[in-house]
């Protein structure tokens, strides 16, 4: 199979590569860089989608970047970064004479409002309500495909929670001061902390790309949660962190504190979460290799 995959030079993206290439497939990735086994989005636009069965979208700018300030700069380039590359990989795929059987988005879970009691599945429905939410709103609108395109390319969305790998993402920035003897909960630690190994992100991903002839093709996109089956509090990620790392977890960071550095807008992805089940994802019969966080970090830190 031959796959496209928009922003599949990051953490996720390099993780799927990886996998795919393991399974024979082959794997094209759209960048703002030209490159080997690249092409531009530019490229996209003007000369349309190259021959594929599969396409994936996993662009945008890093809502963690810890280099750039919170500001109307940065906002602007998180949903452009996301939406206006969306749309792109989407018209390319609606104005292809053979468009691929699989069409997959990957998003987030910040459309599920924050709470402890909560608890949200595939089929919860929601409405923004901040920020995040309304992202997910025009991110997730922008890959629809017209109906009569949408009867042969099977739409999924995929909704991750916060990624863990030793290469990127959350734990690239949480390692060292937790090394250090530094970690500790963020805010009352008791908010939810919806997470998967991305070892397991880059399995569901390959999984909803597969040909699927039991599934029909519908105008609305088949949803999964890319978060792992375990329900996990920040306290229980935090003191996991340490047991498995053998150092202390004694320095909690207040709320007020993580939103005055990080604005509070994006500070209530540490600050709040949410309960989140993969109920059809593991209706799927999709297996995970770490459907805890004991077994996921053990993995991250001795790798
Ligand atoms: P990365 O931060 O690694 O970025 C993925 C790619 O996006 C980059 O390699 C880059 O490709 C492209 N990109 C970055 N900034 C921009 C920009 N300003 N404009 C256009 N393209 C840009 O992402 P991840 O792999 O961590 O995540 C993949 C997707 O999953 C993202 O959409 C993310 O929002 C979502 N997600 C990730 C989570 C996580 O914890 N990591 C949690 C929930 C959702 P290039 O330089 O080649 O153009």
């Amino acid at each position: 199979m031959r796959v496209l995959i928009g922003g599949g030079s990051g953490f996720v993206g390099r993780e799927l590569t990886r996998l795919l290439k393991n399974k024979g497939h082959e794997v094209t990735i759209i960048s703002r860089q030209p490159g080997l086994g690249k092409i531009t989005w530019g490229e996209l636009e003007a000369g349309g989608l190259p021959p594929c069965e599969a396409a994936v979208n996993l662009s945008g700018e890093n809502l963690m970047n810890p280099l750039r300030w919170w500001n109307e700069g940065y906002r602007k380039d998180l949903f452009s970064s996301r939406v206006d590359t969306t749309t792109i990989l989407a018209q390319a795929i609606a104005g292809s004479p053979s468009p691929p059987h699989a069409w997959v988005l990957v998003t987030g879970v910040a459309c599920y409002k924050p709470s402890l009691t909560a608890q949200y599945t595939e089929d919860s429905e929601w409405t923004p309500f901040d920020l995040l939410s309304r992202l997910v709103k025009e991110w997730e609108w922008a890959g629809r495909l017209p109906e009569n395109i949408a009867q042969n390319t099977r739409q999924v969305v995929i909704r991750p929670g916060v990624v863990l790998g030793r290469d990127g993402g959350a734990m690239k920035q949480m390692m060292t001061p937790f090394w250090l003897g530094l970690g500790g909960t963020l805010g009352s630690g008791r908010q939810p902390f919806p997470w998967i190994h991305v070892s397991d992100l880059a399995g569901i991903i390959a999984h909803a790309l597969e040909p699927s002839p039991d599934t029909p093709s519908s105008a609305v996109p088949q949803v999964f949660n890319g978060v792992a089956p375990a329900l996990n509090t920040n306290y229980e990620f935090t003191k996991e962190l340490g047991r498995v790392l053998r150092r202390p977890t004694v320095f909690p960071v207040p709320g007020f504190v993580i939103d005055a550095l990080m604005g509070s807008e994006r500070a209530i992805v540490l600050t709040q979460g949410q309960k989140v089940e993969p109920k059809r994802t593991l209706e799927s019969g999709f297996q995970y290799q770490y459907p805890d966080l004991s077994s996921a970090l053990k993995e991250i830190v001795e790798s």
